[in-house]
């Protein structure tokens, strides 16, 4: 069984990203960019599954710009065996990524798609399902573990007050949410080693997918500024204060 993993670079989870002057997104020129955190937890999900036999392959599948293969090498360190990027300098949004994902899905034919959950830059959560209704594929979101059977996945879901186990007939797609695993520490040997590792470049034309943007961002702002925390004298003056200037009881 193949099974491919899509992992997206982003700006890495410990920057502070700063809006643009012009207010038409964030500024990402020289920040540290890594590989989205849920994806990482996709790839060892997958990377697993191939070490307890239950998948053959793990292919990593990016789309984005040529910086991007930077990603696929941590996923091929990871564990994953080749990586396919989809190069374009478009911004890509879900449904693209989903259409691409899609192309890529259709010339590998794996068993199972994993994704993250989210990218936490555009925090969507819509290629994973996207990209299932585009196959016509079984899905299952936000996954804290998945059991493979004979031509099934199952999976359990964190949901409200509890999991909820679903089973899936293969081919499916899942996406991966935070409890599913912890991803292992990359050593530098396998960092040499990803470097020799097959990784092929696509580009969206080849695939058939013209990566048009559908969705216009009108403007990105800071977040408003939280005003400074005061000291209270006593519990009278802190009531007083809430029902009065908060008016929160
Ligand atoms: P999103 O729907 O943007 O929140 O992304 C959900 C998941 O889709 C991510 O965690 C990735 O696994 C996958 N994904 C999104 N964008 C890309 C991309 N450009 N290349 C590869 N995978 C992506």
């Amino acid at each position: 069984m193949k099974v491919l993993a899509a992992v997206k670079r982003v700006v890495d989870y410990n920057v502070n990203v700063r809006v643009k002057a012009d207010q038409s997104g964030v500024d990402i020129g020289n920040v540290k960019m890594s590989m989205n955190p849920f994806d990482e937890i996709a790839v060892e999900a997958a990377v697993r599954l191939k070490e307890q036999g239950a998948a053959a392959e793990v292919v990593a599948v990016s789309c984005g710009t040529a910086q991007s293969q930077e990603t696929l090498r941590t996923a091929m360190a990871i564990g994953a065996d080749r990586g396919v990027l989809v190069q374009t300098d478009a911004a890509l949004q879900p449904l693209e990524v989903a259409k691409l994902l899609r192309a890529v899905v259709e010339q590998e034919a794996p068993a199972l798609v994993i994704l993250g959950k989210q990218a936490i830059d555009d925090d969507a959560c819509q290629t994973g399902q996207m990209l299932a209704a585009l196959l016509g594929w079984p899905q299952a979101t936000n996954a804290s573990a998945i059991a493979i059977g004979d031509g099934t996945a199952r999976v359990t879901r964190e949901v409200d007050g509890g999991l909820e186990v679903v089973e899936l007939t293969l081919p499916a797609i899942v996406t991966a949410d935070l409890r599913l695993n912890e991803p292992r520490y990359v050593t530098l040997p396998n960092i040499m080693k990803a470097k020799k590792k097959p990784l092929d470049v696509q580009t969206p034309d080849a695939l058939g997918v013209d990566p048009v943007s559908r969705l216009q961002t009108l403007r990105v702002e800071e977040p408003a500024a939280r005003a400074p925390g005061i000291k209270v004298a006593d519990v009278a003056a802190l009531v007083d204060k809430l029902k009065n200037e908060a008016k929160v009881i």
